[in-house]
């Protein structure tokens, strides 16, 4: 589809909206990135509203994880973001239009009044649906006084369309709808007419979102045609499941963002590139830069059925861009994740191991694990792995390892590899048989960076000792 088919010609306006109830999890990120690259690619706006109308459930925590989350993602809004809540008398100043014009109406029925008519429903097996009982009454039948609801005038015949950029065409019945309160009896607007008179307000030319608000697409619809407003693209897009195919929950350890960032040590642009994937292709790509995205991205390569989540996948691509990223730069994201102060000495050692510790990466957590030997101080303790290599004969090996050491001339990684090559060939053994004890005296692990990488780092004086914390001189 090409750009103009898909904007009409007209500047894009994009939005997020979303409840601050939680923090911001994946979907939600992936709705938010979709609206970004669409708004970008065009040459657009991408805005950010929180909807925050719900009192008992939104939280300033909420708020600030949200917007922590997106800013981590380098998911910037354009302006100020807009705070559904405090609009609150606007919504009501349409809905009052909407009485005026006559697409609205008061309805005083009483709240029993409504739950007898739903237990009808419920009896007669209808669906529960308000039967329009004040549409074609006069208020003066009312008593004085009496609290009183604003109702959207629905149409009832006919049906409705939307061409969804994802979706396709969908058609509701307008007998399936029913007249839905706009405006509560205490004047506080409902969240279907929040959200209209918001993206009309906004100037919001494209509505990008979760597939579960395609049903509130037919609901909102017909107040922009209330109002003679420009009606919004729609584009819903399937939402995220789990490996098992079911909606995405708690249960598969979905996370907000900012347990990607702080729990699994992930970088935010391996984050963004796969919340791009899933969901939506071009071609075989897999790596997809951000300047590449918005270049690429179009509604037309959303895909219609949901994706999965695969942590695995996720990882993966993490560890792309661990090794693609600059070592400065991870250093410091490490220094952030040790149990301990760090300090400029300790944080320009991690960043020279880091061309050592990268390679082997998927996540953060991974490269903090596997720099812990730089900082331990001796006698180190050793894991059991390492107890064990450190058995038998291993002793009085590390005794002629620190001999030859000791002897070598400089402390590079080639005259280090030369003198434990040496002890290896005397001592009629494989290189790793040396490897392995030296590695276990010099980190307290059976697992490392390249051994000759280690010496070098640990550099001769604190490498010398640590073996000789552990060697035995041969009788
Ligand atoms: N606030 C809604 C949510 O968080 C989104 C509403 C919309 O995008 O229209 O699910």
């Amino acid at each position: 589809m090409s750009a103009t088919s898909e904007t009409g010609g007209k500047p894009v306006v994009t939005r997020f909206a979303p409840s601050p109830t939680g923090f911001l999890h994946i979907g939600g990120a992936r709705t938010a990135l979709f609206n970004l690259l669409f708004a970008r690619h065009h040459g657009g706006k991408f805005l950010l509203r929180i909807e925050d109308t719900d009192r008992a459930r939104s939280t300033d925590e909420a708020i600030a994880a949200i917007l922590d989350g997106l800013r981590w993602l380098d998911l910037d809004w354009d302006g100020e973001e807009i705070y559904q809540f405090s609009r609150a008398s606007r919504h009501a100043e349409v809905a009052q239009a909407m009485l005026a014009n006559g697409h609205a109406y008061k309805c005083f029925a009483t709240a029993e009044e409504l739950e007898a008519m739903r237990a009808g429903q419920r009896a007669n097996k209808q669906p529960l649906r308000y039967d329009g009982r004040w549409r074609d009454r006069d208020e003066s039948e009312a008593p004085a006084g009496a609290p009183f609801v604003i109702r959207l005038k629905a149409p009832r015949e006919g049906s409705v369309t939307i061409d969804d950029q994802v979706q396709g065409a969908v058609t509701v019945n307008n007998s399936e709808l029913d007249d839905m309160v706009l405006l509560r009896s205490d004047g506080t607007p409902t969240y279907m007419l929040a959200v209209v008179v918001d993206d009309h307000d906004m100037g919001v030319t494209h509505i990008i979102r979760g597939d579960d608000h395609l049903n509130n697409a037919f609901r909102q619809l017909p107040i922009y045609r209330a109002m003679g407003w420009e009606e919004p693209v729609y584009a819903h897009i399937p939402l995220i499941h789990g490996a098992d195919g079911a909606k995405l929950s708690k249960r598969h350890g979905a996370l907000g963002v900012d347990a990607y960032r702080d729990e699994l040590g992930l970088l935010p642009e391996a984050v963004s590139n796969y919340l791009l994937r899933l969901g939506w292709g071009h071609g075989d790509d897999e790596i997809i830069s951000r300047e590449q995205a918005i270049g690429w991205f179009d509604l037309a390569g959303v895909g219609k059925s949901p994706s999965r989540f695969d942590l695995k996948k996720l990882e993966n691509l993490n560890g792309h861009y661990i090794r693609a990223s600059d070592d400065s730069r991870l250093a410091e994201l490490v220094a952030e994740r040790l149990p301990f102060e760090v300090s400029e000495a300790q944080l320009t050692l991690l960043n020279a191991a880091m061309p050592a510790l990268k390679p082997r990466a998927a996540n953060l957590n991974e490269i903090a694990d596997g720099a812990m030997f730089l900082f331990r101080t001796r006698p180190l303790v050793l894991d059991e792995g390492a107890e064990a290599l450190l058995e038998g004969d291993s002793p009085q090996l590390l005794f002629r390892i620190h001999v030859a050491l000791d002897a070598a001339g400089s402390w590079d990684t080639e005259a280090l590899e030369a003198a434990v090559r040496t002890v290896a060939d005397e001592a009629g053994v494989k290189l790793g048989a040396v490897a392995q004890p030296l590695r276990a005296a010099l980190t307290g692990r059976r697992t490392s960076p390249g051994i000759f990488d280690v010496l070098a780092l640990l550099g001769r004086e604190e490498s010398l000792a640590r073996i000789a914390d552990h060697m035995t001189k041969p009788a």
